[in-house]
């Protein structure tokens, strides 16, 4: 079974799930929602889309004037799904 490491770009909580998984549990992410290496919310059940990188992009924002958070965000988004899969230890590869 495939896992993702899924990552809410607002307040950075963090899951290992397949992608059923985070889809019922209400994660905005690839590769069920959205697509990976486009940019879009990629929020957990908690967090709104107002507060994303998209949406600041999709207000106007460049993306030259993207807090290092929100960049960071992107970085992630547009090295889907690689920056996606779970970091194995060496000894449980
Ligand atoms: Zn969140």
């Amino acid at each position: 079974m495939v896992t993702y490491v899924y990552t809410c770009e607002v307040c950075d909580k963090t899951a290992e799930l397949t992608a059923e998984a985070a889809y019922q549990a209400g994660c905005d992410m690839p590769p069920i929602m959205g697509t990976w290496g486009t940019v879009s919310p990629r929020t957990c059940d908690e967090c709104g889309i107002q507060d994303t990188a998209w949406f600041a992009l999709v207000s106007g924002t460049k993306p030259d004037q993207l807090s290092d958070r929100r960049k960071t965000a992107i970085e992630r988004i547009l090295t889907g799904p690689e920056s996606a899969l779970p970091r194995r230890q060496p000894d449980q590869a």
